[in-house]
């Protein structure tokens, strides 16, 4: 195989992967240390994070393109107030004023996760700080979904796009984690740059059609994913077409029929953000590769009473 890292990403008889969003959204702050330690010290292998870069390149881990005030605090630990920053015109040592260890439960970002612990003085990381995490000897099988959120701001500034993936892609060179790696994102654009800069990661190709709302309270990725009047039969051969390695479809759009194409086109796939334990159930029926949750202990725990396991029994 030219990827070695799919292996760790691929199902097989009893055994669906599982992937902690962002960490485990759940139960955690989302895309923090906090989280991401939780989620590996649970025995998940597979982490999905959202990366951007700072203002002075520094690539930190968080979702929204602008610090958003259901999920940030301020240096004095209020909810941020009037315009909220954007990340990419704050340095590294700006962002580190800000606490995104909590949901304002009066939101309805917070709403969605009512179990989610509410921790203070959590800050948003680099990516260099999980790399280094991932560098331990018990961590060594970890492997990753490293989702490049695309500036809307940006979309047509070629130059920027090409340096913000270079920026990415040399934090993971350094740490040496490609073997490690899947390249992610909704912009198809992007993994092209990808693909052409790294071409020693697999890319992962998200997609969401456009029936389904994009989620209460978040950025979207609506206009850099190119799938607008695409049924879900369609898109493995896109993707295939666009020499991805990983088909993302959303667990809403996903059909049998559609994974069927997906695993004749050679292509592995992970469904994303499964998180109740009827939706959890249906993706195990199907027999996806991956399955992507706020609440990775849910689908271990669903997995298991099917006598399914998250991991292949060479791997536990
Ligand atoms: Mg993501």
């Amino acid at each position: 195989m030219r990827y070695p890292q799919i292996r760790a990403f691929t199902g097989e008889p009893g055994v669906i992967r599982l992937a902690g969003h962002r960490g485990a959204r759940g139960v955690l702050p989302e895309n923090t240390m906090e989280g991401f330690e939780f989620t590996l010290n649970t025995g998940v292998k597979l982490l999905e994070l959202d990366v951007t870069a700072t203002r002075d390149g520094v690539v930190v881990i968080t979702h929204n393109h602008r610090l958003t005030r259901s999920m940030v605090r301020d240096a004095e630990g209020n909810w941020l107030q009037g315009e909220e920053p954007k990340v990419a015109a704050l340095t590294y040592a700006e962002l580190q004023q800000y606490d995104a260890g909590g949901l304002d439960s009066s939101s309805a970002y917070g709403q969605r996760f009512p179990d989610q612990a509410f921790l203070s003085g959590v800050r948003i990381p680099r990516l260099a700080d999980l790399l280094a995490l991932l560098q331990r000897p018990q961590h060594q099988d970890v492997h990753l979904f490293l989702e490049i959120k695309s500036d809307p701001d940006l979309l047509a500034d070629t130059a920027a796009r090409q340096r913000l993936v270079e920026t990415v892609v040399a934090d993971v060179r350094n740490a040496e984690m490609q073997p490690r790696t899947v390249l992610h994102s909704f912009d198809w654009d992007l993994l092209a740059d990808c693909q052409r800069i790294a071409p020693e990661m697999p890319a992962s190709f998200l997609t969401q059609l456009p029936e389904n709302d994009a989620d209460v309270g978040e950025d979207s990725s609506k206009e850099v994913n190119p799938v607008a009047g695409c049924s879900v039969l369609d898109l493995p051969a896109r993707v295939a077409t666009a020499k991805g390695q990983f088909w993302c479809p959303y667990y809403l759009d996903i059909t049998a029929d559609a994974l069927v194409l997906a695993r004749d086109l050679g292509l592995t796939t992970m469904v994303w953000t499964v998180n109740e334990p009827e939706d959890i159930d249906r993706m195990i029926t199907l027999g996806v590769d991956v399955i992507c949750s706020d609440y990775p202990g849910r689908v271990q725990r669903l997995l298991l009473k099917q006598g399914m396991h998250w991991l292949p029994a060479a791997e536990r």
